[in-house]
């Protein structure tokens, strides 16, 4: 009886299941060998999964039918379980929430544009900095991504974007949920797997890969320590310490002057022209006052400002700025001598846009809970 039992209990774990993507070649390989396998097949798997973008042993046709169960189980688990697959923008746009080994949800973002295809990723499930207009940080933190957990992400973008003939994934931006160097450690690991040529890693250029960060300043020191010209981008929201505090919590351990001097620090160590992004709310950072003012501090620097119009979040009080606000703001950065671009908002139909990431998907969940 005792047997019965402890079968009907749910296998507890501490951490994903083993993922080649968060082993070295050699582990592969050992791994291999102790099955019975060639050591040769390591290889193969890697470049089946990083360079064509297979997830799954059994599609892997060079492999021997009879072994596929077992090296997938050994090397090729499903980290991520597709929730629900959602498109908009004629097809353009595309949101993948995923479910997790712990039932934890993660959601990315694919964009199509004429000149790339850019990928939105998840570093974490939840995230703990509390930015009171973001619908993520609303539900706080619920836990680090692995690295693999944040790999297979990309590999399935590239996936999905090769499926629907939207074209080859050039770009990744890590603009999902949570926040990237609050799980420094494992997004290394990512950085240098999704830059490494094939078939060790996933073969994109590193320039063509932005980390975006509300500012954890001994963090973007050590990402400009890796030697990896990856974009940085900040997620400012105002250019003065009063109402960033209120913004972007962290501020009050970090404040606009440290955070920004580390990012001309990193500008300066990688050559590469910083992002700064800034939400537009309405009555909230949208003065004139506060346009110049951050012109003023960006001046002269390598940088570029990215306007992004705020998507109100259920329940928030705040909404985006009108249009002529959001044009005098442009203006005045542009005056001032600061490059300056407005996002495009896509996805915002299917709750892909930015800030909106995992509320609708919980909610869904609520309900299906409920029926
Ligand atoms: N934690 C990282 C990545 C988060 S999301 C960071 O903060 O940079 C990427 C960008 O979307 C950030 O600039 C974030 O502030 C912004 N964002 C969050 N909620 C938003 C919303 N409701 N409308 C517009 N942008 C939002």
């Amino acid at each position: 009886m005792s047997v019965a039992l402890t079968l009907s209990e749910p296998r507890q774990r501490t951490k994903p299941p083993r993922h080649l993507a968060d082993l070295s070649l050699t582990d592969c390989q050992q791994i291999l060998t102790d099955m019975g396998q060639p050591a040769f097949r390591a290889k193969q798997i890697r470049r089946q999964y990083y360079a064509r973008h297979v997830t799954d042993a059994i599609s892997m046709t060079d492999l021997p039918a009879d072994a596929r169960d077992s090296i997938g189980e050994a090397l090729l688990p499903q980290l991520l379980a597709p929730v629900k697959v959602d498109s908009c923008d004629n097809g353009e746009t595309v949101k993948a929430a995923w479910r997790l080994y712990d039932n934890a949800l993660v959601e990315s973002v694919i964009m199509s544009y004429p000149d790339r295809v850019t990928a939105c990723i998840s570093s974490q499930a939840g995230c703990g900095m509390a930015c009171p207009f973001c619908a993520t940080g609303q539900a706080g933190l619920t836990r680090n991504l692995s690295t693999a957990e944040i790999v297979d992400q990309v590999v399935h973008a590239a996936k999905i974007s090769e499926e629907r003939g939207l074209g080859r994934l050039s770009h990744i931006v890590f603009m999902g949920m949570g926040e990237p160097l609050a799980n420094w450690a494992r997004l290394k690991k990512a950085l240098r797997i999704i830059t490494a040529p094939n078939p060790e890693g996933i073969g994109l250029s590193a320039r063509h890969v932005t980390v975006s960060t509300v500012g954890l300043v001994p963090a973007i020191r050590k990402l400009a320590e890796e030697d990896l010209p990856v974009t940085l981008a900040i997620s400012l929201h105002a250019p003065d310490d009063e109402l960033r505090d209120e913004l972007v919590p962290i501020n009050n351990r970090w404040k606009v002057s440290e955070v920004l001097e580390a990012a001309w620090d990193y500008a300066a160590k990688t050559k590469r022209r910083v992002s700064i992004e800034y939400a537009m709310i309405r009555d909230m950072n949208d003065q004139p006052w506060r346009a110049d003012l951050l012109a003023r501090k960006l001046a002269g620097k390598l940088a570029h400002v990215n306007l992004i119009p705020l998507n109100p979040t259920p329940g928030s009080k705040w909404d985006a700025s009108p249009a002529p606000v959001q044009d005098e703001f442009v203006a005045r950065l542009r005056a001032g001598g600061v490059p300056t671009t407005v996002r495009d908002t896509r996805g915002q139909e299917i709750d892909g846009a930015c800030g909106q990431l995992a509320a609708a998907v919980e909610q869904d969940q609520r309900q299906d809970a409920a029926n």
